[in-house]
């Protein structure tokens, strides 16, 4: 048995027994189902995509309160007298998923910005807001809130009772699962899960990184909205005590505690947790002899507990174990044959793909780089030089539009890009790699080097949601293969990132640029951690690329490996270009030697790449 067969059994099991169930039983696992339905999309917002929310609850009662003023409220029964009554929840619905929609995006265009604590101080902050203002709102009845509330009705059946609403709420779960899991599972899904690796690497792929945070921020609001319209239609009256602040803060459990970064663990967490809380409030005050809310004490430790034991929430482990006895899932997707991806025409050899004119960065007093001339052309590698600290990584940043330039211009296939995202510099052909390797340690190689084209996809969230995008996603799978195997790690496509050794994954780096299908690539540091036939690997792949067109960009303190490969060689000192030429020229320039050696001048000029390198190896 597979694992999704597993799953359908569940299912299956859950539908059979569902009319055998206590009703009692059958109200628990409607509510379980409302609770996974945020938690899914915590899990999406927090466990994929980074973000940590506790005001998720006040989104749920924004679907709840919408729903119960639209079927309650004397002014919407005068707006809505045309429709029958039957049909207003179905406004009450639109409503609050419209309320939801525009303050969740105003509210995420402002806060999901943010960094460190402070996006989860704002959830909390907006949280106790909506929660103090429905409990005050004299419109939405005060503390006591609205009572009255129709049953859902479709097509003539009453969803009055939980056991006729329970399948529906469990119907809307396991679909909102299915589209979230499609999700994932595209050019899209890796574009969110790149944002929990920062904004740097993500928006060099050509991520959007502040739009894509939004919508994740949305949907998962939605998600709520949703879930408390069903809520309200359960429960049939709504007030402001289900959506405080500590509830937010159990949506919030309920998704780490089953395993913020998978979908099932939602509804894990919220089973566990829910029929935890059930059970402790049962017996507790039996154990105990006097009643009090003993269970939120026994609650919060074992909470503790759990998380300290399974830092990664309780999925894991139970796939782990699980994965003992259930066969590993067919691959093999069927059927759709990749499309063609659009491929970049290669400039010819000489065109002058990136300029750097007089570029000038400082940081307060410091000058990181001063007046810095520097070409690189189609069918070159030119290698950057330096001591630490000479302004390297800045000049990196600049032509890659990580960081603008104080003065001076830099231009990219001769287009100005000054105050560009590097996502626009990704998206003209710039491909790079990082000094300090960003890879997405726990996906696959292969995730990892289709992130890198993610430009080249056009389908967005809807046609991922809905598998309308295989054709082109197969088609960037494919890519992505070919350029792992390409730069000799075909053996290690389909393990996670983080099992490779360092300067494996400083090729899979590499692979990831090239994904992209670039005309300029940008490497910092390409042969660091490399062994002596890893490197000479590279540069033939290096040497390879340069054949076919591409110009390359390399920053690297082997000098060995600069000397052998490099056509041109710019060196920087204190921020300045101190001399550029072919190798040669530059291994007797005496300020070169100068810069390198503090001054002592050699007995004799190098005579040959490698005792240069000896002399030019930096001394930190
Ligand atoms: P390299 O990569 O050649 O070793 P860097 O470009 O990292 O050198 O640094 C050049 C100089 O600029 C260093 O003195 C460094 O301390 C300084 N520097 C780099 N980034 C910043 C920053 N964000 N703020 C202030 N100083 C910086
Ligand atoms: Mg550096």
């Amino acid at each position: 048995m597979t694992r999704r067969q597993l799953m359908l059994l569940f299912v299956a099991a859950l539908a059979v027994a569902w009319p055998l169930l206590p009703e009692f039983t059958a109200t628990v696992f409607s509510y379980i189902g409302l609770y996974a339905l945020v938690a899914a999309g915590l899990v999406m917002l927090t466990g994929v995509g980074g973000m940590t929310s506790f005001g998720q609850a006040a989104f749920v009662a924004i679907g709840a309160y919408a729903t119960a003023w639209v079927c309650t409220s004397p002014t919407a029964a005068a707006a809505l007298s045309a429709l029958p009554p039957p049909l207003w929840p179905w406004v009450g619905l639109a409503l609050g998923l419209a309320l939801t929609f525009v303050l969740a995006w105003a509210l995420g265009g402002i806060t999901v910005k943010l960094s460190g604590h402070y996006l989860p101080l704002c959830t909390i902050a907006w949280g106790l807001g909506l929660y103090y203002l429905f409990g005050n709102l004299q419109a939405l009845g005060g503390q006591t809130g609205i009572t009255g509330l129709p049953a859902l009705s479709v097509f003539g059946i009453s969803l009055a009772s939980p056991r006729v609403l329970g399948p529906v709420i469990w119907t809307v779960l396991l679909l909102t699962l299915w589209a979230l899991h499609n999700l994932l599972d595209s050019r899209e899904g890796r574009a969110i899960r790149a944002l929990k690796s920062g904004r740097l690497m993500a928006e060099s792929m050509g991520v959007d990184t502040a739009r894509q945070r939004a919508r994740v921020f949305v949907l998962a609001a939605l998600l709520a909205a949703l879930s408390g319209w069903l809520y309200a239609h359960m429960q049939r009256f709504v007030n402001p005590t289900p959506f405080g602040l500590n509830v937010g803060i159990e949506y919030l459990f309920m998704a780490v505690v089953g395993g913020a970064g998978h979908l099932w663990g939602a509804v894990l967490g919220a089973m566990l947790i829910t029929l935890l809380k059930e059970q402790l409030q049962d017996w507790l005050p039996r154990l105990l002899g006097a009643s009090g809310n003993f269970e939120q004490i026994v609650f919060g430790l074992l909470m503790v507990l759990v998380l300290q034991r399974f830092a990664e929430g309780l999925w894991p482990t139970v796939a782990r174990w699980s994965g003992r006895w259930l066969r590993p899932e067919r691959e093999g997707r069927r059927g759709v044959p990749p499309c063609a991806l659009p491929a970049r025409a290669m400039q010819p050899a000489g065109a002058l793909l990136l300029e750097a004119r007089a570029v000038t960065k400082r940081f307060g007093g410091l000058v990181a780089n001063s007046a810095v001339d520097l070409t690189l052309r189609a069918g070159e590698v030119h290698a950057l030089i330096g001591p630490n600290g000479a302004g390297k990584s800045t000049f990196f940043n600049m032509v890659s539009g990580v960081d603008d330039p104080t003065e001076g211009e830099v231009r990219l296939l001769d287009t100005p890009m000054q105050g560009r995202p590097s996502r626009e510099f990704a998206a003209r052909g710039l491909g790079r790699t990082f000094q300090h390797v960003r890879l997405l340690g726990e996906r696959s190689v292969l995730e990892n080097v289709a992130l890198g084209a993610h430009l080249r996809g056009r389908r967005g969230w809807w046609a991922a949601m809905l598998r309308l995008d295989r054709a082109e996603e197969a088609a960037l799978l494919v890519e992505a293969r070919r350029q792992i195997e390409r730069c000799g790690l075909g053996a290690f496509a389909d393990r996670p990132a983080a099992s490779l050794a360092l300067g494996q994954q400083r090729v899979v780096e590499i692979a990831r640029a090239l994904a992209g299908n670039p005309v300029a690539l940008l490497l910092d540091e390409p042969a660091a951690g490399l062994r002596h036939l890893e490197k000479q690997a590279l540069a033939g792949l290096l040497a390879q690329l340069r054949g076919e067109g591409l110009g390359i960009l390399v920053v690297e303190h082997d000098m060995e490996f600069v000397m052998n490969l490099a056509d041109r060689v710019t060196v920087l000192e204190f921020g300045t270009v101190i001399a550029e030429g072919t190798p040669d020229a530059v291994q007797r320039n005496p300020r070169v030697l100068d810069a390198y050696l503090g001054g002592a001048e050699p007995a004799a000029p190098p005579t040959s790449a490698t005792a240069a390198a000896a002399v030019l190896e930096p001394a930190a």
